[in-house]
């Protein structure tokens, strides 16, 4: 069962280079997927893909079979339902402090006050953000400053939660706080996909795994299956 797959995805930048050359996958809904592959591989940009930020230049994506779709309305919908958080946090922290940025999305939708409060709450509770709602988001440490974009994404409620490295530059005590998060969501029935070059996290953590090289896939499976082959 998949939730959703690239056909033949191709992507080149305005510049000329050649992010992606051909990808067809489908996700598997429900499951801890981890991308591996080095850096320049086309897993970044295959992440901004997915809920919408980069258009094919050749090839389709589809979400439950349907076709992405690029106007402002179908974007809107893919955008509840695929949620995005970049490796850099600090590209997508902009308000003035913790709670206001998780209500950003949610206010965007304009759900009434008493549910972006709701939402807001239940998205810091799960990130152990709590205590720190009234706190400038410019006062955290990047392990925090990740955890409040991964709120502001849970405020959308969407299915499907993908990162780019949520944890590059994590010491071991983060990184366990963020995977644990993760873990909790996926028990919880959301679909979680990232991106990592921690191969104890690829082994352990995930239970199905995509290999990217030179923008196209070099191979797929579950775990024991990649690293038999090694
Ligand atoms: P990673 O490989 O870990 O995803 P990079 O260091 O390749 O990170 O990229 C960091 C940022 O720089 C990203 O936002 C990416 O889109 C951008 N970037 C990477 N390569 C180029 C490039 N050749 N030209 C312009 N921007 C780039
Ligand atoms: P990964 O996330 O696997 O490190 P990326 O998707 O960041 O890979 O990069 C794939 C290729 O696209 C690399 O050659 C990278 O330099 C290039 N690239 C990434 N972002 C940009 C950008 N904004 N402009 C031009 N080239 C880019």
């Amino acid at each position: 069962d998949y939730i959703m797959r690239a056909d033949k995805l191709e992507y080149t930048y305005p510049d000329g280079t050649k992010a992606l050359r051909g990808l067809t996958l489908a996700l598997p809904r429900g499951k801890r997927i981890a991308f591996l592959g080095p850096n320049g591989a086309g897993k970044s940009t295959f992440f901004l893909h997915l809920n919408g930020l980069n258009r094919p230049s050749r090839g389709s994506l589809f979400f439950q079979d349907q076709p992405y779709r690029y106007d402002g309305k179908s974007l809107k919908q893919l955008r509840q339902q695929v949620g995005l958080v970049f490796q850099d946090p600090d590209n997508q922290l902009f308000s003035a402090s913790v709670s206001e940025d998780v209500a950003f999305g949610p206010f965007n939708l304009e759900l009434p006050a008493q549910e972006i409060t709701r939402r807001v709450e239940t998205a810091l509770r799960i990130t152990n953000l709590w205590e720190l709602k009234d706190k400038p988001t410019h006062f955290l440490s990047v392990g925090q400053k990740k955890r409040v974009a991964l709120a502001g994404v849970l405020a959308m409620k969407p299915e499907v939660i993908v990162l780019d490295e949520p944890t590059a530059n994590l010491d071991p005590k983060h990184t366990g706080i963020i995977m644990n998060i993760l873990t909790e969501l996926n028990n919880a029935g959301k679909t979680i996909i990232i991106s990592t070059h921690d191969l104890d996290i690829a082994l352990s953590w995930a239970d199905y795994l995509f290999v990217l090289k030179n923008g196209g896939l070099l191979a797929e499976g579950t775990p024991r299956e990649i690293f038999a082959n090694e």
